[in-house]
Order: structure tokens, then C-alpha cells, then sequence
């Protein structure tokens, strides 16, 4: 036995996993360093993608270093707190002031916070499925049970508020939204907002709204901010910077408190402590969000003809190329998440496709069992890459599938 290897770490870490950076993560660097080609589609990373960040935002980092060596407010620094309220606020939530901001190391640090701010022992939180895997994970760390919702794949991925009600018990203390969505890429229209306003202001559950990829909108489509439908219920939207100003290795998020008059209360009080408790955010980052929230340059990315737009249309576009191969064409955020049809493909489950396709073609993309109960036969793309990229994956992956097809298609059929 090697020294230590009878540590004993937690059993919560038994509940969780992550298949975003997991196994198949080790895989793939294990086959880079042994000098094999890989195309990593797994990550929503855009400098990963050569996606530059806006200059003024990373010269108000650089200007502002030499001021930037100390803690600041636990809450983050004000003048970063009122750029965010003020960006709510011109969105519609007239109430947020800077007192309502706290600012965190990414939203995935304040999602943590905020999930142990409100679950309990076994308290239950309303998670869409698919998700975003960090909630899962985060709800399963802070001692609470997700509790999974269905968005529907036949009505664009979107969930049904009645289905949400169901899954309501005594336990359940907070309802999350992930929109646009990751990672299917839809973006919910108001009237299934207001329905999921309903089932939290019936049952009184805090909602939760992570709309980082609020500025990544296609084809005209509208976003409402939850809070925006729910004024009176006390909601906490998640936002931040690694998406907007495609700076995501700075880690800066926020979140904004609405439906909670007066700031003294049970939840700013837990807010208060677990915020000081990790002291403060990341002092230089922080520094961009002024400038970050000046500056609009995602629209033009994500309008027609844009950069984003043109790599979302090339990825599905290919997609819907292949033989078997069904895409709910996403009008938000920045993945795609296809289906395949296993009566056309000898597939196993969604876990080994994902390791097939990495092992055999060297590519790598996330399995839809790794984002909560799912059907099988997903995948999730990222659409951030070049063109000739993601042309090379779609090659790589009708190639994979090829070599398991059942039978040849009938002419007319795709
Ligand atoms: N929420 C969603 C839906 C995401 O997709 C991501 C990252 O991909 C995050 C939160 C994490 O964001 P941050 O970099 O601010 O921690």
C-alpha cells in the first residue's frame, strides 16, 4: 500500500461528477502529450477559440494593477457593484441597487455560495435537465438534493412549468433557470417564464437565473430577464464576465438579489457571511467591469453575418448533413446539442460514444449523460470554433458513426 492511501475523502465526492473536465479531459491530454491530434470541442471557452477580448476591457485590468493589491469589500468594490446594478437596472429590474450586487471569482463560485446559503440538510433545488453540471454538483456539495425538471427536445428544450410544479415537495426551497441554456441552446419565452414565476411565487421558492450567456442571442430572438417576470419573488440573477467580454480566466461574476424589499434579511445576512468568509473577489478583475459593461461588442458577433453566428450556422448546418443526426437549432449561447438516432447507428451508451470518438478520431466533445438525465444519443458541441474546425469534427464524427451504421439510409431519408 502506498503512504496515505488510506485517506479517506468525503462521500459526497461519490455523488458527483463532471464530465466537462473528467476522465475523458485526462484522456485527451494523456493523448496530446503522446503527440496525438486532438480537437477539443468540450469547453464554452472563447479565448480558447481565438476569440480576443475587448482591448479596453483588459486595459482597465492593466491600468489599474498597481491599485489592485489589497482586499477589497467583501462584496467587491462599489463602483463595480453600481456598473452591474446599473446594467439591471436599464434591463428593467428598477429595484437593484449596488447593496443588491455581490460580486464572486465567476458565477460558478457564487452559485456555490448561494446554494449554501439556502440549502439545508436534504432541502431540495429544481434543476433543468439537461444542465449545466456545476449546479448539480454544487447543490449535491452544499448538502441539498437536485431535483431534475425536463426540458423537452420536441418543444425546442423547453420545460413545461406544470411538469416543474410536480416535482414540487416540502423540502424544495429554490428553482433554477438556466437561460439561454446550456447546453441546449434555448432561449425560453416569457410565457414559460411566467408559468415557472408562478410555481415559485405558489410554493415560495427562491429562484435562481443564470443568464451569463444573456448577450449570446440569434436570429433576432428576445431575452426577458427572469426577474423582470417575477418582480416579487425573491430571485437572484447570475451573470459575469467570461462569456460577454470572453474573458473567462479573469473569474468574474455577479449576482444581482431582486424580490426582496428592504436589504436586511435572512438571505442577504448568509450572503454577507459566506462572501466575507472567502474575503473578497479577484481584486484586478473586478477592475474590468465598468469597461466590460460600457462596451457592447457581442451583438455584432452574434448578429447575422457576425463571427458567432457564422460558426453556429457552419456547425449546424454540417450537423444536419449527416444522415440520423437531429439538431434543435440553438438560438442562444454558444453549443450545440445533437441527437442520434440509435435505430441508424450501432451506439452504446452516451459515455462510451464520447470515449469512442475521442480514442478512434481524436475528438472530443461532452456526452449528453454527463449534463443530468438526459435520453440517450446527445452530444454537446461547442460552436465557438473556426469554420475548417468544426468542419474537421463533423468529418471526424461521420466518419465514427460510418463504421456503425445499421443500414444504408432509403433514398429521401436523412
Ligand atoms: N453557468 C453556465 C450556464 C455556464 O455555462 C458556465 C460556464 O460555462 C458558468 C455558469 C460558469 O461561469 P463562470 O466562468 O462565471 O464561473
Amino acid at each position: 500500500m502506498t503512504a496515505h492511501a488510506d485517506i479517506r475523502t468525503s462521500r459526497k465526492l461519490s455523488r458527483i461528477s463532471y464530465s466537462l473536465r473528467g476522465p475523458l479531459a485526462a484522456q485527451a491530454e494523456r493523448m496530446r502529450a503522446a503527440g496525438d491530434d486532438v480537437l477539443a470541442l468540450n469547453l464554452g471557452d472563447p479565448a480558447a477559440y481565438g476569440l480576443a477580448p475587448s482591448p479596453e476591457v483588459v486595459h482597465a485590468v492593466r491600468d489599474n494593477l498597481g491599485r489592485s493589491c489589497g482586499y477589497s469589500p467583501a462584496q467587491g468594490l462599489p463602483a463595480a457593484r453600481e456598473a452591474v446594478a446599473r446594467h439591471y437596472r436599464a434591463k428593467g429590474l428598477d429595484t437593484v441597487g449596488s447593496r443588491d450586487v455581490y460580486l464572486g471569482n465567476g458565477v460558478s463560485e457564487l452559485a456555490a455560495l448561494a446554494l449554501h446559503a439556502l440549502l439545508g440538510p436534504r432541502d431540495q433545488v429544481l434543476v433543468p435537465a439537461p444542465d449545466y453540471p456545476m449546479w448539480t454538483a454544487s447543490a449535491v456539495l452544499a448538502g441539498g438534493s437536485p431535483v431534475h425538471y425536463r426540458c423537452d427536445e420536441a418543444s425546442a428544450w423547453f420545460p413545461d412549468p406544470a411538469d416543474i410544479a410536480r416535482r414540487v415537495t416540502d423540502r424544495t426551497r429554490a428553482l433554477l433557470v438556466i437561460n439561454p441554456n446550456n447546453p441546449t441552446g434555448a432561449v425560453w419565452p416569457p410565457e414559460i417564464l411566467d408559468g415557472i414565476a408562478d410555481v415559485a411565487r405558489r410554493h415560495r421558492l427562491v429562484l435562481l437565473a443564470d443568464e451569463i450567456y444573456a448577450d449570446h442571442l440569434y436570429d433576432g430572438v428576445p431575452h426577458a430577464p427572469l426577474a423582470t417576470r417575477a418582480p416579487d419573488v425573491p430571485c437572484l440573477t447570475f451573470g459575469g464576465l467570461s462569456k460577454r467580454s470572453r474573458i473567462p480566466g479573469y473569474r468574474m461574476g455577479w449576482l444581482a438579489l431582486t424580490g426582496c424589499p428592504g436589504h436586511e434579511n435572512a438571505l442577504t445576512d448568509a450572503l454577507d457571511t459566506l462572501t466575507s468568509l472567502r474575503l473578497c473577489p479577484n481584486v484586478p478583475a473586478q477592475r474590468a467591469v465598468e469597461a466590460a459593461l460600457r462596451v457592447d461588442d457581442t451583438t455584432a458577433l452574434t448578429a447575422p453575418g457576425g463571427e458567432l453566428c457564422r460558426r453556429r450556422d457552419h456547425l449546424c448546418g454540417l450537423l444536419d448533413g449527416i444522415s440520423g443526426v437531429r439538431t434543435v437549432k440553438p438560438r442562444g449561447a454558444f453549443y450545440a446539442f445533437p441527437r442520434i438516432d440509435r435505430g441508424r447507428y450501432r451506439l452504446a451508451d452516451d459515455e462510451s460514444v464520447a470515449g469512442g470518438l475521442l480514442r478512434e478520431e481524436g475528438l472530443f466533445v461532452v456526452p449528453g449523460s454527463g449534463l443530468g438525465p438526459v435520453p440517450p444519443g446527445h452530444l454537446r458541441i461547442v460552436t465557438l470554433a473556426p469554420t475548417e474546425m468544426l468542419t474537421e469534427a463533423v468529418t471526424r464524427l461521420t466518419r465514427f458513426l460510418h463504421r456503425r451504421r445499421t443500414r444504408l439510409p432509403i433514398e429521401g431519408e436523412r
